[in-house]
């Protein structure tokens, strides 16, 4: 077994007695994950290596992040500045990433900007635009994905996909932002239909988007699928996934 020291105790349990929930954990899902991405990832002539595989860890302890990070993971994802704070520095690597995926408030943006090497939850122009300010102020690039509310939902973030293009149009001229993408979240329904739909129409914009030319943008990212939906948002051409719960229990 990989994890036998005490420190590693996760969800409260202590691994070193083999509690048949948890004794496998990480590594076991991720390979159930991967093997589901790799089906996924085939109907559409790509591979395993083709899809960013972000694991979301807000609600998770930094003692179950470092098993994701022993497991081979090196991208994270937080979606609240605060809990980021807390967390990011103990888990540390020159090779790990974090990418910030929720609603970001302007008086922490400063914060964010330190914490986060992709936000892909930009969602006015107005957060764009200050966020522009700080990494200038910094001297700068900073990379966002600019999210988009595909789920059409009043209480969800993000720009309607009718004013992406003018936004992106906007945000493309400061010169403090890169953009590398669309971020969307699907309806919370049962309907796989309904999902689909809205996969679909997140990567239209995505590709309108491609074949816009701007200095600062370079449409790499389509990051939309989570735990519930990421097998059919990989058939519907995600490059990128934010996974929580299918891999923390
Ligand atoms: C929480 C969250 C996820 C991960 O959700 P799971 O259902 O746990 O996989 C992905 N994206 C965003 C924006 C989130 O807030």
């Amino acid at each position: 077994m990989l994890l036998k020291a005490p420190e590693f105790c996760i969800g409260g349990f202590d691994l070193s007695l083999g509690d048949p929930l948890t004794t496998h954990l990480f590594k076991d899902r991720l390979d159930h994950v991967q093997r589901l991405i790799e089906k996924a990832a085939q109907q559409s002539g790509r591979s395993l290596n083709d899809i960013t595989l972000v694991i979301v860890t807000k609600g998770v302890k930094p003692e179950a992040v470092l098993e994701a990070r022993e497991a081979g993971i090196s991208i994270f994802g937080e979606n609240r500045v605060q809990e980021a704070t807390e967390k990011i520095p103990a888990v540390q690597g020159a090779d790990i990433q974090w990418h910030l995926i929720g609603h970001l408030q302007s008086n922490k943006v400063k914060a964010a900007i330190s914490l986060f090497q992709l936000i892909q939850s930009v969602d006015t122009v107005r957060l764009a635009d200050k966020i522009n300010q700080e990494a200038l102020a910094e001297n700068r690039v900073v990379s966002v994905l600019l999210e988009v509310n595909i789920s059409g939902e009043e209480q969800k973030y993000g720009f309607n996909p009718e004013e992406v293009y003018s936004a992106l149009d906007l945000i493309a001229k400061m010169s403090g932002l890169r953009v590398l993408g669309v971020m969307g979240i699907a309806p919370n329904v049962a309907d796989d239909n309904v999902k689909r739909e809205t996969f679909k129409k997140l990567k239209g914009i995505f590709s309108v988007c491609k074949t816009l030319k701007y200095e600062n943008v370079e449409m790499r990212y389509l990051s939309m699928g989570m735990s519930d939906d990421y097998v059919i948002a990989i058939e519907e051409g995600a490059n990128m996934v934010r996974l929580g719960k299918a891999l923390f229990r």
